[in-house]
């Protein structure tokens, strides 16, 4: 009887075993990689913010992950959480990648775009992006979307923004609310602007707007925080010395490039 019960336990033991190198690891799914960059607390806790380059970056927050103008293929993107949200904001190269975006894609993304980028990408993608015109607005993954007109204001710019055309964002993550500006000057619409929380002002030409219109804007809708962003060639330390610390706006200068 014991040696039944012994060799009973051993043939229990390597069955164990053999069941559990049987285990690939696929079976476990990996942990959602994690992505650093500043942090800002929110009514719903935390939302990080993570400059990649020139116009892209991501947003994570709530256990969600916006990606802005995902450009570049996927390298940019590796070891980073998949997107539960696209924003994009205009057709040029630097804001819109259809291989980038049907790379990163994944069931559950909504991508949310103008109608002139939706014209633009491959049909697979189709079903995926909801058409949001300037004005409008959208709810997606607990998180409110809003368009905002994007535009050059300088004869000779007119040309590479139509109003119209493009969109900007007012994102709000719970109590805290961040305007994505896209490539424009300044408009009316960006000066009238309240309560933001995070802006991410562009500054380069001649596509969107000088360091001194960036900073007079900004001087006038006030953000907490701005992020000179889309600012390739141009003097972030000026367009900061041009803030000033006297209307409560704190300029941070992320990795971009
Ligand atoms: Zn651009």
């Amino acid at each position: 009887m014991m040696l039944k019960a012994r060799l009973l336990a051993s043939v229990v033991a390597v069955l164990a075993l053999a069941l559990s190198s049987c285990k690939s690891p696929e079976e476990t799914p990996p942990p959602e990689p994690a992505m650093s960059g500043d942090t800002f607390p929110t009514s719903r806790g935390d939302l990080i913010v993570h400059p990649v380059n020139h116009a892209t970056f991501l947003m994570n927050w709530a256990g969600k992950t916006i990606y802005v103008d995902p450009v570049g293929g996927t390298a940019p993107f590796q070891g980073l959480p998949a997107p539960d949200v696209i924003l994009v904001t205009d057709i040029h190269g630097d804001h819109l990648n259809a291989d980038t975006l049907t790379a990163i894609v994944r069931p559950e993304t909504v991508i949310v775009a103008p109608q002139a980028v939706r014209d633009t990408l491959p049909e697979a993608l189709h079903g995926a992006t909801r058409v949001l015109a300037n004005g409008g607005t959208l709810n997606v993954a607990d998180i409110s979307i809003e368009a905002i007109p994007m535009y050059n204001l300088t004869a000779e710019r007119l040309q590479y923004h139509p109003k119209g055309r493009g969109n900007g964002y007012v994102v709000t993550f719970g109590d805290k609310r961040v305007y994505i500006a896209g490539d424009t000057e300044d408009i009316p619409e960006m000066r009238a602007l309240r309560d933001i929380d995070i802006a991410f002002v562009p500054m380069n030409l001649p596509f969107t707007m000088t360091v001194e219109q960036a900073a007079d804007a900004v001087r006038e809708f006030r953000p907490k925080v701005v992020y000179p962003y889309h600012s390739r060639g141009s003097d972030v330390n000026e367009f900061t010395r041009l803030v000033g610390t006297d209307v409560g706006v704190e300029v941070r200068v992320g990795d971009w490039y």
